[in-house]
């Protein structure tokens, strides 16, 4: 049997995929290398566990299964993606997720859903729990992300209902570590590659804004457990309840580079959530599962990763 992998050249999937590879799983991996990278896998490719199929999931699927698990993890996950290319941006929720589901159905496979936090938009509820609707602007600049991510719960949803498709969804909150690409815009990877760099911290806004930040490898066991819940939809939350303000995340960044303390203010961007927490009740209980690596402990892991890569790209700029 093999498990299906979307986005698995990507920061989360490269992970999820190592895991899958080290228990001796055969694995196949979709992706189209819009924001993922070969180099992500390259460690596994010729080993004879995986198989890559460079493929847009919103372009057909002909892939013959069978498959025991299919993650659906192909989507960029960025606001500087999403606000770049709105319309693949919402193709990839709506189209792709209708293919990923279709072949899902076809090999007869268990579907988990890689949603977001994003879809409870500018939370009134707080800290968010998965009974919460949202309050998503459903035109905003965010919006070709956020909706389609709940257009993607209601679709799976209704092919559940109708007992067509077994699933589980997963709302996934900000999550780091490395592989995160230095060119994402996200607020880990801008924070570390600035200030290994000596640059200043770029804070959005006054940076009393809130995340909650979960390290990469908790989020992948979650995933592996919740791939055997079968018939368990969700969806269910994960992300580590562990909040704090960009201000701060920028002092444990600093602290732990020995970089100087200095920032640069840059504008919010519209739509921005000013607050986000998941509530993980829900995780404890169908999971079993919580995180366990710690904020310091996983900013020490993925600065590590980027001191490397910067390294090397240097060497390679010097021969
Ligand atoms: N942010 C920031 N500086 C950056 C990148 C992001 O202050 O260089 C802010 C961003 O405006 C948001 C938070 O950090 O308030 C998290 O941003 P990110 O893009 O990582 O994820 P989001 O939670 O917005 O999807």
């Amino acid at each position: 049997m093999q498990t299906l992998v979307t986005g698995g050249a990507g920061f989360i999937g490269s992970h999820l995929v190592d895991v899958l590879i080290s228990r001796g799983q055969r694995v196949m991996v979709v992706d189209d290398l819009s924001s993922g990278s070969l180099a992500n896998i390259s460690q596994h490719l010729g080993g004879g566990n995986l198989d890559f199929v460079e493929a847009d999931i919103c372009s057909e699927l002909p892939l013959a299964g069978p498959f025991d698990v299919i993650f659906n993890l192909a989507s960029s996950a960025s606001p500087r993606y999403f606000v770049e290319r709105p319309l693949e941006t919402l193709m990839v929720g709506s189209i792709g997720v209708r293919n990923v589901i279709e072949l899902a159905v076809q090999t007869n496979a268990r579907l988990i859903q890689a949603s977001t936090s994003e879809v409870y938009g500018e939370p009134e509820q707080h800290p968010q729990t998965e009974s919460y609707w949202g309050n998503v602007n459903p035109i905003g600049p965010r919006s070709v992300y956020d909706e389609s991510k709940r257009y993607a719960e209601a679709m799976i949803a209704a092919y559940v209902r109708l007992g067509r498709l077994d699933a589980g969804i997963v709302r996934i909150f900000n999550t780091y570590g490395p592989r995160l690409a230095a060119s994402d815009g996200r607020v880990v990877s801008n924070f570390i590659d600035q200030s290994l760099r000596g640059l200043p911290l770029s804070i959005h806004g006054d940076g009393r804004q809130t995340r909650s930040f979960c390290y990469v490898d908790d989020l992948v066991r979650a995933l592996l457990i919740f791939a055997r819940r079968r018939e368990r939809l969700g969806p269910v939350n994960l992300g580590n309840p562990q909040e704090l303000t960009i201000l701060e995340l920028a002092r444990a960044v600093t602290e732990l580079t020995g970089a100087e303390d200095a920032i640069v203010h840059h504008p919010l961007p519209q739509d921005d959530p000013t607050q986000r927490r998941p509530d993980i009740s829900r995780a404890r209980e169908l999971l079993g599962w919580e995180p366990e690596v710690s904020l310091r402990d996983g900013l020490s892991r993925t600065i590590e990763w980027f001191r490397s890569e910067l390294d090397a790209s240097r060497r390679q700029a010097t021969e």
